[in-house]
């Protein structure tokens, strides 16, 4: 088989030229908070760990009780009820607890202990929105909502697998299992009303409100001095309702201000978040920068495939033309068919 050489240069030139006129692909813009972001402020300083939140979620989400496999276990006890220990299908909200040396003293880094209340974060640019396939999880573009579909869902458990924050659950007791995670009490805020964490919690741990207004609230508490009294809003930022609590020192940032992108669900904490097992994210959206690797292997792989393309058609032309070719003979001129003489 021969390759002309004038095809061939075709097909490089035709290869590069693609190549160089793709450029590098453009990194997609962040995506901004939407006009009328709602979130929650959650305060581990003022949270007592009573978990009102967790049982108030099961309540209006309709979430069955867990059970302890531990009585299960060692007695054959069912049905005995327990709090889980994580999140998990039938459990979308989950007040957790670090404890370090004597764990005396609460918001304390040493020989203290803290709460953290674990749910979905509501990503500004959710990496579980990004990966899903199916649009099953989408973010509301007025609220920002992070909220799924379960007739859209396919099961296939990407979320899972991109959430940072490792929230999504899924349903593998059930026949026809879905993905379960917080989306908000959206059902409860579309009848006017607030996420039933906030509304159950009693000390304002849990505070619903506007993103901007929440992000002003958590600055203004940065600037408390430990030991001083301060008047801190329960339940919703809008609401009037107050009480006033000791400052307890806080860990001078706002988590989820800035993680990947930011999250519409804010921390704040007197222990630094890495031991409230937090992730350290930075600030750059993961569903951003893996979009924009994702496109720049699709446009960079033009040119090869276009090369691939051009070099299979060479050599097919290359091919076809040998066997149309007459042999040759053997002083080097084409041989001419020979007409056979009629008889
Ligand atoms: S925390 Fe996870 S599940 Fe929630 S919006 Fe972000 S990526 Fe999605
Ligand atoms: S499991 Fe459902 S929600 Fe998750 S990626 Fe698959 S289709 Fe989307
Ligand atoms: S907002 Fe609603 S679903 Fe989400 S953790 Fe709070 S109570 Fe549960």
């Amino acid at each position: 088989m021969k390759i002309d050489r004038r095809d061939f240069c075709k097909v490089v030139v035709a290869g590069a030229a693609t190549a160089l006129s793709g450029g590098v692909a453009e990194a997609r813009p962040p995506k901004e908070l939407p006009p009328k972001a709602v979130g929650i402020l959650y305060d581990a300083t003022l949270c007592i760990g009573c978990k009102a939140c967790e049982v108030g979620c099961k309540e209006a989400n309709d979430m069955p009780m867990d059970h302890t496999s531990c009585a299960e276990q060692a007695h054959g006890v069912t049905g005995v009820w327990d709090a889980p220990d994580d999140l998990n299908s039938r459990t979308m909200n989950k007040i957790k607890a670090y404890a370090q040396g004597t764990a005396e003293v609460k918001d304390r880094p040493q020989d203290g202990y803290s709460f953290i209340k674990r749910a979905c974060m509501h990503c500004v640019d959710p990496d579980c929105v990004s990966a899903c396939p199916v649009s099953a999880l989408t973010k509301d573009p007025v609220t920002g909502i992070v909220q799924y579909d379960p007739d859209a869902c396919i099961g296939c458990r990407y979320c899972q697998l991109a959430c940072p924050f490792n929230i999504p659950k899924f349903e593998y007791d059930k026949t026809f299992p879905k993905i379960v995670k917080c989306q908000m009490c959206a059902h409860l805020q579309a009848e006017g009303g607030i996420p039933a964490c906030c509304e159950a919690c009693p000390t304002g741990a849990s505070l619903f409100g506007a993103v901007p207004d929440l992000l002003e609230e958590a600055h203004r508490r940065l600037t408390f001095k430990s030991g001083e009294r301060q008047s801190y809003p329960i339940h919703s930022l809008d609401g009037g309702e107050t009480r006033t609590a000791e400052v307890r020192g806080y860990y001078p940032k706002v988590y989820g201000e800035t993680e990947t992108g930011g999250t519409q669900y804010l921390m704040m904490a007197g222990v630094p978040f890495e031991h409230l097992g937090m992730p350290d994210l930075g600030s750059e959206s993961r569903a951003r920068l893996s979009e924009t690797i994702q496109h720049g292997l699709y446009q960079g792989m033009m040119a090869p495939t276009l090369l691939l393309g051009g070099l299979v058609y060479a050599a097919y032309r290359n091919t076809h033309e040998d066997r149309m070719d007459p042999p040759e003979a053997p002083d080097g001129k084409a041989s001419q068919a020979e007409e056979v003489p009629d008889d």
